[in-house]
């Protein structure tokens, strides 16, 4: 399952940064989505659960962002684009760069740091 490699590869990702900032626990991650990501959110749910376990993010909450697909076009517009069609909403143009909604992108995270006196 795709979403399996995925939720690995952002686990690591959370680790390192909670090494980096001497965090016992990671207390929430906040991840967005892109619908055009290929991945399914209750599948990456359900991985996560199980890929958690004897991480330091065990008891952290998972808050998942639905990302639109955003374009950028040459005519000027930038934003999301609504609906399966590929096409810039006020040109038509097709020659278009999708700049968001292709990926997950760890956005947000919260991590339980102990004081240090
Ligand atoms: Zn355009």
């Amino acid at each position: 399952m795709h979403e399996f490699s995925v939720v690995s590869a952002l686990m690591s990702l959370v680790s390192e940064d909670a090494i980096k900032h001497n965090a016992d626990k990671v207390s929430r991650i906040t991840v967005s989505i892109g619908v055009m990501s290929g991945i399914e959110p209750s599948l990456f749910m359900e991985a996560y659960q199980s890929c958690k376990k004897g991480t330091v993010a065990e008891e952290a909450t998972l808050d998942i962002i639905h990302q639109e697909v955003e374009i950028s076009c040459s005519c000027g517009y930038c934003g999301e684009i609504v609906g399966v069609s590929f096409l810039c909403p006020q040109c038509q143009a097709v020659d278009i760069d999708v700049i968001a909604g292709e990926d997950m992108i760890l956005q947000q995270l919260e991590l339980d740091v102990p004081e240090s006196n």
